[in-house]
């Protein structure tokens, strides 16, 4: 019987021994950490063996075959023994990937993941094909490989899922964006990133599909440099094109396979140039699926957006507030900032992915009337915008940020929370950061 070995017990690494029991092998399931109550339970009724709060070397090295989960970097010392003694170390993604015939779409990109996987979702669901949602979304691929039986899947897949696949091939493959980020984990070095994210298409053939920004300039530098099996279907708000979407005025054509298709921007129910573009890339992914043309304008229209992404929470005294705490990077709030038309007072801060806020300089100057800081740390966003912004106040917590945003903003302005940041420092996550930021605007 194989052993495989889980490290970390959570959604990807449970659903992984699951999958796995089912389909004979020896699983242990070993955590760092504390594994959560509720993944326990699943583990002890599958009768999984696991421990918690220790990895146990010799058991570990038992393995023939290794599933790390995404959270744990390759660096550590009990991944490098792995590799030493050739033990292969793959991703959730890849251990499941194997044990099914259904139809991939996978998507990554530096911004714009969930949103893209959840409105591609919605279309084909909408179309009425038997499709499932997974990868950072939701119930593991995994689990559901084990317990469903999908056509189709659509995958939200990180950077750290595909540096742990092999064999892993989407039919049709999405990258939103390439912009900066989680470079800690990759030695300080965006070529290695940008390396990452183009994994997904290293095992696509002439009969798959990559879906990408054309307007992407490290998209387009990568393209320019490396050879691409797939069908290259690219999306454009800047240029028109031969194959792929594009902006006329205000409609998106869509050009495939010599059929047209065109459908007004304002049909779209989210808002903003990038949510344009998600909604192109996953029009082409539904064109590509054979979704009906009425279908797709039909569903576009539906489809309400993600919560913490510019969402709107509400307005109080004529001062709508929104709820942006998924932007963690400096990319997706300046597409906050570019969306804001009227005096908006900004929320931002929190743990610094090592951000560069030049970018956002104009776009401060003309929407910004004043920065809250909602970080532990805050003295880099002072120092870079204190020339510019006349108003900047420090607060600990949503509640004292809102309040100190309610304040200062008046009738017929904005409260943008769009932090740019991590949440770690004073939150346990972004819908943590999300959640109270909401509450705290209810309790106004
Ligand atoms: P991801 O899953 O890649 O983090 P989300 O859809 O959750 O992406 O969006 C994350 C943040 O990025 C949100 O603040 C959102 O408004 C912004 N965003 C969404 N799509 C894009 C895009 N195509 N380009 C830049 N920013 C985006």
């Amino acid at each position: 019987m194989k052993c495989l070995v889980v490290l970390g017990g959570g959604e990807s690494g449970v659903g992984t021994a699951i999958l796995a029991k089912q389909k004979g092998y020896n699983v242990f399931v070993s955590d760092k950490g504390k594994i959560a109550e509720e993944y326990k339970k699943v583990l002890l009724k599958n009768d999984i063996s696991f421990e918690e709060e220790q990895h146990t070397e010799e058991e570990i090295f038992k393995a023939d075959l290794v599933m790390k989960s995404p959270g744990i970097p390759d660096k550590v010392a009990l991944v490098q023994q792995l590799l030493e003694k050739k033990v292969p170390v793959i991703s959730e993604i890849e251990f499941a990937a194997q044990f099914t015939n259904a139809k991939l779409v996978g998507i990554t990109g530096s911004n714009g993941k969930t949103t893209t996987t959840l409105l591609t979702h919605h279309i084909l669901k909408d179309a009425g094909h038997n499709v499932g949602i997974a990868g950072n979304i939701g119930d593991s691929f995994a689990a559901q490989v084990a317990s469903q039986n999908y056509d189709e899947y659509v995958l939200e897949l990180s950077s750290f899922q595909l540096d742990g696949i092999v064999d892993f091939k989407p039919h049709i493959a999405i990258i939103t964006n390439i912009t900066p980020d989680h470079l800690d984990r990759y030695d300080y070095k965006f070529e290695n990133y940008i390396a990452s994210k183009f994994r997904i298409t290293m095992n696509q053939t002439s009969n798959d599909y990559l879906i990408y920004d054309s307007d992407d300039v490290v998209i387009q530098g990568w393209l320019k440099e490396n050879t691409i099996k797939a069908k290259l279907v690219p999306f454009s708000l800047e240029k028109e094109l031969e194959t792929g979407a594009f902006l006329q005025k205000d409609k998106i054509v869509l050009r495939l396979n010599s059929e047209e298709y065109i459908m007004s921007v304002s049909k779209l129910n989210v808002q903003g140039k990038h949510n344009t573009k998600n909604a192109m890339a996953s029009m082409l992914a539904s064109k590509l699926l054979q979704v009906r043309n009425q279908t797709l304008a039909e569903s576009l229209s539906s489809f309400e957006g993600a919560e913490h992404r510019l969402e709107k929470v509400q307005k109080v005294n004529g001062v709508q507030y929104i709820n942006d705490s998924k932007a963690t990077n400096v990319n997706a709030t300046f597409y906050a900032l570019e969306c804001m038309d009227v005096p908006t007072v900004w929320i931002v801060g929190g743990v610094d992915k090592g951000n560069d806020y030049s970018d956002l300089m104009p776009l401060v100057r003309e929407k910004v009337k004043a920065i809250v800081c909602l970080g532990l740390d805050n003295q880099k966003i002072i120092e870079t915008f204190q020339n510019v912004i006349d108003v900047i106040v420090e607060t600990a917590g949503a509640d004292e940020a809102v309040k100190v945003a309610h304040k200062i903003a008046t009738k017929g302005d904005a409260v943008l929370l769009s932090p740019a940041c991590a949440s770690f420092d004073l939150f346990d996550n972004y819908e943590d950061r999300g959640n109270k930021f909401k509450a705290a605007v209810k309790n106004i």
